[in-house]
């Protein structure tokens, strides 16, 4: 009878940096009807999240819209559609997915310049914008939320420098959209990537991006169209020196797809684009000023949770990133060891951290529909029993006053999203 066995996921607290908890909502509009992908009512669907992008977004950008695959997947698609062979690339890197950029960007061919700072410090803007004049680069691809450190670069000098010296600026925003102010137009920033599975708080599997016309004019340059969907014989694609080397991540064919055109790219992921529409309708309702008030006031209650309880927090605490909380392991313990434990006894997840910071650290996330009192308050008294149970000296019962405490003087009484 076990040979088949049904799916019954565990129902988990999720407190990393995503995937995380998902409103019930979207789950919901996850298990409507498929539509066919050029039926108008689906159109419709893709005008209205386009729309709802470029609100939460924060830009007049003509173009948002998210590409089909992880995060990770956007970064591809914007860089591989800008960069042509030997484009200088300069990447400002903090941490693990400043390495990301680094490697997607040789990839595509380019000369790339990194310049690194030690892990949880981020860049003075003034060093990135005399690295920016030392080699005059195409492109500066930069991360705005390292989730791997818990840090957060400014961006406005770079992006008001970039505009300045006509340097594209590109972001991976993944992490910080929909729990902080991402100001796309305003910090200039040319292209923006995102992804559903943080604070957008939808399940991992697209990345909204948007950009505007400056990387319009590069796409336009090098457009080419699949040859079974040119209209006339006479049509002659030119330019193929120039062409995007992928195909699945060629945004000026993408593009054309979330046109009037309607010109056939792939098929649109139906029920992924269904859970965006009503994750980016659950930000919108509650409101981006409200949404974030919420990210920081959570993260407020658990950073004083954690300190009370008498550990220590990693990295430059002038630029933590206000969803990610890293905790230093003290040393007597082992982290993975108490991680299990908070998930086998509690169901709650917290992560450990890649690289240098493997075993040194646990990051707590605090996004999306994951950051509510209730989770922060539960995760608090979770942790203080699995180090109690590991031997490790704490200050028993101040982590969850402490937080509460938080609460009791925030204005508004936050409860869990209603
Ligand atoms: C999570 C994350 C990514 C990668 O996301 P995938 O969806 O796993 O491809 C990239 N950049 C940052 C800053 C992230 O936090």
């Amino acid at each position: 009878m076990t040979r088949f066995k049904e799916l019954q996921p565990s129902q988990r607290t999720i407190m990393t940096p995503g995937p995380v908890e998902v409103d019930p909502r979207v789950l919901r509009a996850m298990s409507t009807s498929i539509l066919g992908q050029f039926d108008h009512e689906f159109t419709s669907i893709m005008n209205e999240t386009m729309d709802r992008l470029r609100n939460v977004l924060q830009t007049d950008n003509h173009w948002a819209y998210p590409i089909d695959g992880t995060s990770r997947s956007g970064i591809e698609a914007v860089l591989c559609s800008l960069i042509e062979e030997g484009d200088k690339v300069l990447v400002p890197c903090f941490g693990r997915f400043g390495h990301l950029l680094t490697e997607i960007a040789e990839r595509c061919g380019a000369e790339v310049h990194v310049i690194e700072c030690e892990w949880g410090e981020v860049f003075d803007p003034e060093q990135v914008i005399k690295e920016m004049h030392r080699i005059e680069p195409k492109i500066v691809a930069i991360v705005h939320g390292e989730t791997s450190t818990g840090r957060m670069q400014p961006l406005k000098e770079i992006g008001y420098a970039c505009r300045e010296m006509n340097v594209l600026l590109v972001v991976d925003a993944v992490a910080t959209v929909g729990g902080t102010d991402v100001k796309t137009d305003e910090w200039c920033i040319d292209a923006l990537i995102t992804g559903t599975q943080k604070c957008i708080s939808v399940p991992a599997g697209m990345a909204p991006i948007t950009y505007n016309e400056r990387v319009e004019s590069i796409l336009l340059e090098r457009k080419s169209i699949e040859k079974g969907l040119v209209p006339s014989k006479d049509f002659i694609n030119r330019k193929q020196d120039r062409r995007i080397r992928s195909n699945y991540f060629d945004l000026s064919q993408i593009q054309d797809y979330w046109s009037p055109a309607r010109l056939n790219h792939h098929t649109e992921a139906t029920s992924m684009l269904y859970a965006l529409y009503e994750g980016l309708r659950i930000i919108l309702e509650e409101g981006l000023e409200q949404r974030i008030l919420r990210h920081k006031l959570n993260q407020k209650a658990l950073v004083a949770g954690v300190k009370a309880m008498g550990l220590s927090l990693f990295g430059n605490d002038q630029c933590k990133l206000p969803m990610v909380t890293c905790i230093n392991i003290p040393h007597e313990v082992n982290g993975d060891s108490v991680r299990s434990m908070m998930l086998d006894e509690f169901s709650i997840e917290i992560a450990s951290s890649f690289g240098p910071l493997h075993g040194q650290i646990w990051r707590i996330g605090t996004m999306g529909y994951s950051s509510q009192k209730k989770n922060i308050l539960q995760t608090l008294s979770a942790l203080e029993a699995v180090l109690i149970r590991h031997q490790v000296k704490v200050y028993t019962g101040e982590g969850v006053q402490a937080a509460l405490d938080v609460y009791n003087e925030s204005h508004k009484p936050f409860e869990a999203i209603s």
